[in-house]
This record gives structure tokens, C-alpha cells and sequence, in this order.
């Protein structure tokens, strides 16, 4: 199976075909599916395996089919991640898959200014990658509405749950729409990650790597 061969729109492919992607990987050909039929996801998969695209690509299909203009109409899609870095990191790859489409991806994290994020996000954005605890105080402070959000992403949970994000984690779920899709993503599953997972997730597929 290639990508090519996916129900996926030509700008997507266009912009896998650049980045030299041509074959979905294990986790990628799992994972896809998947999420473009509405299903929730519980993935164990670690770094390196290709699971950012796993989520990035089918989240930008969808958004970029229902998206009719370029202007934003709020935040479709959160991805919660433990650090700045992996913030930094996911945002790329989702600016990369999504540069022929109109949908806009950018992130947040602490230790650094509020201003500019603020400012940035007031422009509009259809997807918001951040660290648990910059997006709490900017929820808390109203610059940051997640009542549009069908889209919530956990990567990299177990590093959360480690980092004490846990609390963070459950505030910013109550502003969050009930009806949503949830795709969990951990490399290491114990009782502590099932008792989280299973608390956000609905009929997950469950995937291991
Ligand atoms: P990740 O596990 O998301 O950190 O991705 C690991 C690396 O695999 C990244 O450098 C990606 O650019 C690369 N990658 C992801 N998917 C594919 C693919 N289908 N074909 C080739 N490389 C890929």
C-alpha cells in the first residue's frame, strides 16, 4: 500500500511526495484508517516509528476538507505533548503536511513570553500543539477557546503522567467538547496510563508497535 493509494486529498499527497514519504509505516498503516473513519485511538508506539504522521495526516485530511476558507473558525484540533521540544517538533511536521492546504498549525509551551503566543493565536489557528501547563494558564486567562475543538491528541503520555502534567491535563479536558474524537499515544503502558487512557478514550482500537 502507498500513500497514493489512501483516500487522502492531492495537497496531502503532494506535500508526502516532497517530504520523500511514499509508504505508509507500521504504525502509520494501522493508525490511518483508523482515525479517517472517526475511531478513537490507543497507541503504544515509540519515537521514530512514524507516529506523528500517523496522527498529522489523517487530522489535516480532515480538517482540510472541511475547511472552506483560509480563515479559521477556531481551534479544531489540540495535541498535548510533555515538552517544548516535542512541541516545537510536532508543529513542524504538521506545517509540513499541511503547506498546500489552508489549515494553520501552531505551538505553545512555557518558559518563554506569553505576548507573542497571544498575538499569534488572536490571527487564528485550526490546530494547537502545547505543553499541558501554557495551555492551561492561557485557557484560564481566556486567550485560548477550546469549545470548537473534535480533535484531541495525548502524544507521549507516559512522559506527561512522569513530568506531573496529570492535573493539567484533566482541568483542560473539561473544556473540552464531550463529542470528540481521542487519539492516545504512549511508549510505555502500566495501570497509571490504562486509568487515563480509559477515562478519555471511547471504543478505542488499540494499537501496538
Ligand atoms: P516520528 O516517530 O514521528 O518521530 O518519526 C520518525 C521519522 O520518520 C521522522 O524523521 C519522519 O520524518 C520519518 N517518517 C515518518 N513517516 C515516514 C514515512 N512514511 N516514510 C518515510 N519516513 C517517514
Amino acid at each position: 500500500m502507498k500513500f497514493d493509494d489512501y483516500p487522502i486529498a492531492a495537497e496531502i499527497k503532494r506535500s508526502l511526495e516532497a517530504a520523500g514519504f511514499k509508504k505508509p509505516t507500521d504504525i502509520q498503516f494501522k493508525a490511518i484508517p483508523a482515525v479517517m473513519k472517526g475511531e478513537d485511538v490507543l497507541a503504544i508506539a515509540q519515537t521514530g516509528t512514524g507516529k506523528t504522521a500517523a496522527f498529522a495526516i489523517p487530522v489535516i485530511d480532515k480538517l482540510h476538507k472541511q475547511k472552506s476558507s483560509s480563515r479559521s473558525e477556531g481551534i479544531k484540533c489540540v495535541v498535548m505533548v510533555p515538552t517544548r521540544e516535542l512541541a516545537i517538533q510536532i508543529a513542524e511536521v504538521f506545517s509540513s503536511i499541511s503547506r498546500y492546504t489552508k489549515v494553520k498549525t501552531f505551538s505553545v509551551f512555557g518558559g518563554v513570553e506569553q505576548g507573542p503566543q497571544i498575538a499569534k493565536l488572536e490571527k487564528g489557528i485550526d490546530i494547537l500543539v502545547s505543553t499541558p501547563g501554557r495551555m492551561f494558564d492561557l485557557v484560564s486567562q481566556g486567550h485560548i477557546r477550546l469549545d470548537r475543538v473534535d480533535t484531541l491528541i495525548l502524544d507521549e503520555a507516559d512522559h506527561m503522567l512522569d513530568l506531573g502534567f496529570i492535573k493539567d491535563i484533566q482541568d483542560l479536558i473539561r473544556h473540552l467538547p464531550k463529542r470528540r474524537q481521542t487519539l492516545f499515544f504512549s511508549a510505555t503502558i502500566d495501570e497509571k496510563i490504562k486509568k487515563l487512557a480509559y477515562s478519555l478514550v471511547r471504543n478505542a482500537i488499540r494499537i501496538q508497535i
